[in-house]
């Protein structure tokens, strides 16, 4: 479904990714796991189309998507920091990316309430993102990727900023909202917990490329080198 071929980045003189490749099932939830700096960010703005490959090529639902500009992939994004538009409310933040695909009103304020509703949250459209926990507004910016009904989902560390509590829950209610939607999911984290618990395959990063690829049990139980046996609390 998503294919990813040998994807490399440079910026300037500086090789960022390195030959990339991963191939994800329609449905799938995948991490993306390694330390900060490996380029896990740069990959999903790749796939997003925010950033340009230097090299190889990714191909998503059938569709080569080199050249098709970032609103026209159909992609989800929820950011690293998850800025949500202060100024509009829950409601009008999650319409944002239907506006922008010219979507009528009906069926724009539908989508809304549909979105929220997926995320827990009916009823809180008419209030502005200040006004909610760090979690709801988390889930408010999934709300926002969800309403475009993306056929990708891309999550860049969606639960850096909730505390420890939050996380957990959080996390479950992710992976619940993933099986009931189903959208096929890429999630960036630097923390094997969570990549461990939530996805159904890892891929382990490491200085721009993936160092290995298998189930958390896989991972855990027989890391492929001593890099990441010690990353994953399972060192030689
Ligand atoms: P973190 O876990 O800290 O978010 P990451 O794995 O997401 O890290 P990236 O943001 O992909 O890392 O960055 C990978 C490397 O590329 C870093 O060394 C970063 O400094 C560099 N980099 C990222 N974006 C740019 C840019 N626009 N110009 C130059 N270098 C960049
Ligand atoms: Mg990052």
């Amino acid at each position: 479904y998503l294919h990813i071929e040998e994807v490399a980045k440079r910026f300037g003189e500086t090789e960022v990714l390195n030959g990339i490749s991963l191939t994800i099932p329609k449905g799938g939830f995948v991490a993306l796991l390694g330390p900060s700096g490996c380029g896990k960010s740069t990959l999903l703005k790749i796939i997003s189309g925010l950033e340009t490959e230097t090299a190889g090529r990714i191909r998503l639902a059938g569709e080569w998507l080199a050249g098709v500009p970032a609103f026209r992939r159909d992609i989800g994004v929820v950011f690293q920091s998850y800025a949500l538009f202060p100024h509009l409310s829950v409601a009008e933040n999650v319409r944002f990316g239907l506006d922008m695909r010219h979507m009528g009103r009906a069926e724009a304020d539908d989508r809304v309430r549909e979105a929220l509703a997926l995320v827990k949250l009916d009823g809180l459209g008419d209030r502005m993102p200040r006004q909610l926990s760090g979690g709801q507004q988390q889930r408010v910016a999934i709300a926002r990727a969800l309403a475009i009904r993306p056929r990708l989902l891309l999550l860049d560390e969606p639960l850096s900023n909730l505390d420890a509590i939050l996380r957990k829950s959080v996390r479950v209610d992710l992976r619940e909202l993933h099986d009931r939607v189903g959208a096929t999911t890429v999630m960036v984290t630097h923390d094997q917990e969570e990549a461990m618990s939530m996805a159904d395959k890892v891929a382990v990063m490491h200085d721009g490329a993936i160092e290995q690829w298998g189930s958390p049990e896989d991972i855990y139980e027989r890391p492929a080198t001593a890099f990441i046996g010690t990353f994953v609390g399972n060192p030689p």
